[in-house]
């Protein structure tokens, strides 16, 4: 099987242990990754502190340059990169896969390239001038999850490199695989050390625990689960780490009365099992009219039947399987769970290996463990209400808060209901559809901070005020 190489100062680091990454389609080796330990982190650590003083002192339209250069790259080796994602992370090659995940990175890499933070003047007067300078950290670490690894690893490196810093990035170990390339790729146009990568097991030595603790790592950019943002919070606080901690979502969308049912179906279906539902922002829990209940969940189901699931490399497959054995098991239960409370509709039963069909079930409530938690997976619990303000409340009823969606004829009513959801992006008839120009983080305990344009770029900064 390919084994493939960490790059640490701009060179491969051969030798030493590797571990097995699956391919969650076959069960499979996807390919073998470094396992690394704490003389590796501390060697990238060390390698991104060197090259900082020369990358952070680059001009603007140097740093701009270089990083329309990494675009570049990754756009030369689009499909290279997107045969890797399906191979290790599952999701197929089409629909809105791993081809369209690598367009994502390649759009938000474009996109924040030509971004910038100029010197705000803050005051220039006979009293005296004052200006408000962004400086860069120095060391920004890196940590990704599975689900879109390739994009989200390009969300962190991005806005980094842009403002002057230099990165290790910690892909998942269950796809760390595309993340070893795209850092072989961009370091052929950038200086020895600017971007390193490290990976692990994460059994013996956590190297994500490590970096929120290591001294010489200024931030910490991590997307993932809530469970371990907060184990970040805390081991970052004694080296008062700046932190964008992106995490779980319970997205609730809300179909009010006067929806054309056949008209939402596929923007239901998408909003939710984008990703076969391994989206941080993905509709997670579905409130229905009663007066349309019935008929949203029949154009619903219709059009999920539609969609061929399969191995990802197949170009006919539309979702793939489930990313990993650990995620499956949670999806099975919960679905278990759901099946002695409500109706199923659709799906409900696990197929071969890591597969599970898009699977559809009503007649749950809140304090119903499918409602309740983040799934993560193809399983849509669909809830009837029967007063607006009611389902607003039960909405709100999560410690999460990421996104959220309305969905109605009525866009004006829609955004009036938008402003009393508790989350970070309400969408109005579409879910999750996040953009390079607009800010994205979630409220309460999905996140600190935000990624994404001005606002996202700045958290990579820090602020300096000169009085003159
Ligand atoms: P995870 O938290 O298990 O792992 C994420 C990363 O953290 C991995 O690289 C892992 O190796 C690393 N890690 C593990 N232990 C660590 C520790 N103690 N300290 C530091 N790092 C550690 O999450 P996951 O299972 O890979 O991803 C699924 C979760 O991510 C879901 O909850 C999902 O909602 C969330 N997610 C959020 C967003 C977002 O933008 N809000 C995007 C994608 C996924």
């Amino acid at each position: 099987m390919t084994r493939h190489f960490a790059t640490i100062n701009g060179k491969p680091v051969t030798g030493g242990p590797s571990f097995a990454v699956v391919n969650p389609a076959t069960g499979g080796e996807a390919g073998r990754a470094p396992n690394m330990g704490a003389a590796e982190l501390d060697a990238a650590v060390a390698a991104a502190q060197a090259a900082f003083p020369e990358w952070s002192t680059r001009s603007d339209e140097a740093l701009q340059a270089a990083c329309a250069a990494v675009t570049a790259k990754i756009e030369e080796h689009a499909e290279e990169l997107a045969r890797l994602v399906t191979l290790e992370q599952g999701k197929p090659l089409n629909g809105l896969g791993s081809r369209w995940e690598i367009g994502g990175a390649i759009a938000w890499a474009g996109y924040t390239t030509g971004l910038s933070l100029p010197i705000k003047v803050l005051q220039d007067n006979e009293q005296g001038r004052v200006e408000l300078h962004r400086k860069p950290l120095g060391v920004v670490g890196s940590i990704t999850p599975w689900n879109f690894p390739l994009m989200i690893a390009i969300w962190h490196i991005l806005p980094a490199l842009r403002t002057g810093n230099t990165v290790v990035i910690k892909p998942s170990p269950h796809t760390p695989l595309s993340t070893l390339r795209l850092v072989e790729i961009i370091n052929a146009v950038l200086p020895p050390g600017v971007v390193n990568v490290v990976t692990g097991d994460d059994k013996a030595f956590n190297i994500g625990a490590a970096m929120s603790a290591h001294p010489d790592i200024r931030k910490i950019v991590f997307t993932g689960s809530c469970a371990t943002g907060q184990k970040i919070m805390q081991s970052a606080a004694p080296t008062m780490k700046r932190l964008t901690l992106e995490m779980g979502g319970n997205d609730a969308g809300i179909v009010l009365p006067d929806v054309d049912p056949e008209k939402i179906a596929e923007g239901l279906f998408w909003g939710a099992f984008i990703n076969n539902g391994q989206t941080c922002a993905a509709m997670k829990r579905l409130y229905v009219h009663e007066s349309v209940h019935d008929a949203v969940c029949d154009a619903l189901a219709a059009f999920a039947r539609k969609i061929e699931v399969g191995d990802g490399m197949d170009e006919k497959s539309i979702l793939g399987p489930i990313q990993n054995r650990m995620q499956f098991d949670k999806v099975l239960s919960l679905v278990a769970d759901a099946k002695k409370r409500g109706r199923v509709l659709l799906g409900g039963e696990p197929g071969e290996g890591l597969f599970f069909p898009p699977t559809i079930i009503t007649g749950l409530s809140n304090g119903d463990a499918l409602v309740d938690e983040e799934q993560f997976g193809p399983a849509l619990p669909v809830i009837c209400y029967r007063d607006v303000e009611e389902a607003i409340a039960m909405a709100n009823d999560s410690s999460n808060g990421l996104g959220g969606s309305v969905w109605s004829s009525d866009v004006e009513a829609a955004r009036k209901l938008a402003g009393k959801m508790q989350c970070g992006s309400v969408w109005i008839n579409k879910h999750g559809a996040i953009q390079p120009n607009a800010p994205f983080g979630g409220v309460k305990a999905s996140g600190l901070g935000v990624e994404f344009a001005e606002e996202g770029l700045q958290e990579y900064t820090d602020v300096q005020v000169i009085f003159a």
